[in-house]
């Protein structure tokens, strides 16, 4: 009896009907919530995954792409010839690698101290236009994660946005699913954008980046402009 398929012997997942099911879900919610489509974007998230299934999905008119890891992402965007990528950075960030990211990447969604702004806005070069960022926020206070306290933010956002060579969009939040079975996380998250955007420090505060493949409808029921999608679009990491 055969008990497990051997991975390297499975099929490519046909990502045009992985893309296509994961629009039509981010379209049917957006409808669902009164939305306006052209408010959430969809990031494939591609690491683990070949250039290959970049450019696949590139020719499927895709063209945000989140890689966690600087030398996996800099392989990548030195083999693909498609040179508008918008490439978004979604890891933990080193400070090592700031340089890496802002030389590379169009976004960084996981700023969560000021010293690693100040390297990224100090390193962008300046022939670039201004590195988009978001502040990741530990919305739901879990201990072993990365990502500013939410007392924190605000303040962090006023410094941020003082930053000559950044330009701050907004929060980035990835809850623990076992206890945002609610969507509670989600809902303190926008009640803290919206916060923020009242006290406005930054003319361009458009941006909440949270939801994955297991919860994207509940995250753009919540205000969500982008929608950070992996495994509903590649299939499982290798
Ligand atoms: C891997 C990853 C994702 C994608 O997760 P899936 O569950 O595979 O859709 C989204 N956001 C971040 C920050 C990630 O690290």
């Amino acid at each position: 009896m055969i008990l497990a398929a051997n991975p390297t012997n499975s099929p490519t997942p046909d990502l045009s009907s992985n893309l296509t099911k994961v629009r039509q879900r981010i379209d049917r919610q957006v409808t669902q919530s009164n939305r306006a489509s052209e408010t959430v974007t969809l990031l494939a998230v591609s690491k683990k995954h070949p250039v290959e299934a970049i450019s696949q999905l590139y020719t499927l008119g895709q063209r945000d792409f989140g890689e966690n890891y600087v030398q996996e992402a800099l392989t990548k965007i030195a083999a693909t010839e498609h040179k508008d990528i918008v490439w978004h950075f979604i890891g933990p960030i080193q400070s090592n690698k700031t340089r890496a990211i802002s030389e590379n990447f169009n976004w960084v969604h996981t700023v969560d101290r000021l010293k690693i702004a100040q390297r990224l806005s100090e390193q962008r070069p300046e022939q670039h236009p201004k590195l988009n960022v978001c502040i990741q926020v530990n919305i739901d206070h879990q201990a072993s994660k990365s990502g500013a306290a939410p007392s924190e933010v605000e303040s962090l956002a006023n410094a941020v946005s003082a930053l000559p060579n950044l330009r701050l969009r907004g929060l980035m939040v990835i809850p623990n699913p076992e206890t945002n079975i609610d969507g509670s996380a989600f809902k303190d998250a926008h009640a803290l954008f919206n916060q923020i955007k009242k006290n406005n420090p930054s003319p361009h505060w458009d941006t909440l980046s949270m939801g994955m493949s297991g919860d994207l409808e509940q995250a753009i029921a919540h205000g969500s402009n982008i929608v950070r999608i992996g495994t509903d679009i590649f299939g499982p990491r290798p």
